[in-house]
C-alpha cells in the first residue's frame, strides 16, 4: 500500500456547502473509513463552539495572530466568512500531498476559488446542496449551538453561498446521508484512478513490457 501511495501525488478534496447541509458529517464519516485521507485543520478567529477541540476542529487564534500568519504567507488560502477569518495553513497540507495522502478541506467558495487558482491540477471540488431550504433551516435550528441572530445570518447567507454551485466539479444533493457519503466516496475513488495522478504508471507498464 505504501508503494502504491508513493507512486501517486495526493489530491485536494474540497467539500463546500451552506452551513447545515450535512458537510461536516459527511467529512467525518469519510475520514473515519479512509486511512489515506487526512483532514486539513484551518485556523480561525471565531471562538470555539462547545465540544470543539483545539488542533482537531480548528486552530483558534486571535486576529493579530491570524494577520501575522497572513503576512508571513503561511496560508494556502484564507477568507473572511461571516464576521470571522478562516485560513488553511500550508505546511501540513503540502507535506501530506507529497507523501501521497489525500487531504480533505471543509472550506467555503472563496477559499475554493483561491485553491483553484493556485493548485488546479490537485483540486477535486464537491458542493453539497441541502434537499430544500426548509430542510436546511430545520437542520440549522436543530443544531441549537448558535445564537438566534447567527442562525438568521446563516440562513440569509445560505442562498448566496448556494449561488456558487456551478464553480464546483461535482454536486451532491444531500437527500440521504448514507447515500451522499457513498457518492462522495465514489467520486474520490474515481479521481484517485485518473491517469494524470498515477505518476509511477509509466515505469510500471515499462517493466511489464520488459523494456
Ligand atoms: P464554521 O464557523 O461553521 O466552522 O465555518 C463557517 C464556514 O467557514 C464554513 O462554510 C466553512 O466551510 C468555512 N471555513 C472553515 N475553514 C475555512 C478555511 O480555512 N478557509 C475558508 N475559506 N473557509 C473556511
Amino acid at each position: 500500500m505504501a508503494d502504491q501511495n508513493r507512486s501517486r501525488r495526493g489530491l485536494m478534496l474540497v467539500l463546500s456547502s451552506p452551513s447545515g447541509a450535512g458537510k461536516t458529517t459527511i467529512a467525518r464519516e469519510l475520514l473515519k473509513s479512509d486511512s489515506n485521507l487526512v483532514s486539513s485543520v484551518s485556523a480561525t478567529t471565531r471562538p470555539p463552539r462547545p465540544g470543539e477541540i483545539e488542533g482537531v476542529d480548528y486552530y483558534f487564534v486571535t486576529v493579530p495572530h491570524f494577520e501575522r500568519m497572513t503576512s508571513a504567507n503561511e496560508f494556502l488560502e484564507h477568507a473572511r466568512v461571516f464576521d470571522n477569518f478562516y485560513g488553511t495553513p500550508r505546511v501540513h497540507v503540502e507535506n501530506q500531498l507529497n507523501m501521497g495522502r489525500d487531504v480533505l478541506f471543509d472550506i467555503d467558495w472563496q477559499g475554493t476559488q483561491q485553491l483553484r487558482e493556485n493548485a488546479r491540477d490537485d483540486l477535486v471540488s464537491i458542493f453539497i446542496l441541502p434537499p430544500s431550504l426548509a430542510e436546511l433551516e430545520r437542520r440549522l435550528r436543530g443544531r441549537a449551538q448558535d445564537p438566534e441572530d447567527i442562525v438568521r445570518k446563516r440562513m440569509a447567507r445560505a442562498s448566496d453561498e448556494m449561488s456558487h454551485w456551478p464553480e464546483y466539479d461535482y454536486i451532491v444533493v444531500n437527500h440521504d446521508l448514507a447515500n451522499s457519503i457513498s457518492e462522495v466516496r465514489t467520486i474520490l475513488a474515481a479521481e484517485r484512478l485518473k491517469r494524470a495522478r498515477q505518476i509511477g504508471l509509466g515505469d510500471f507498464v515499462k517493466s511489464m513490457r520488459g523494456a
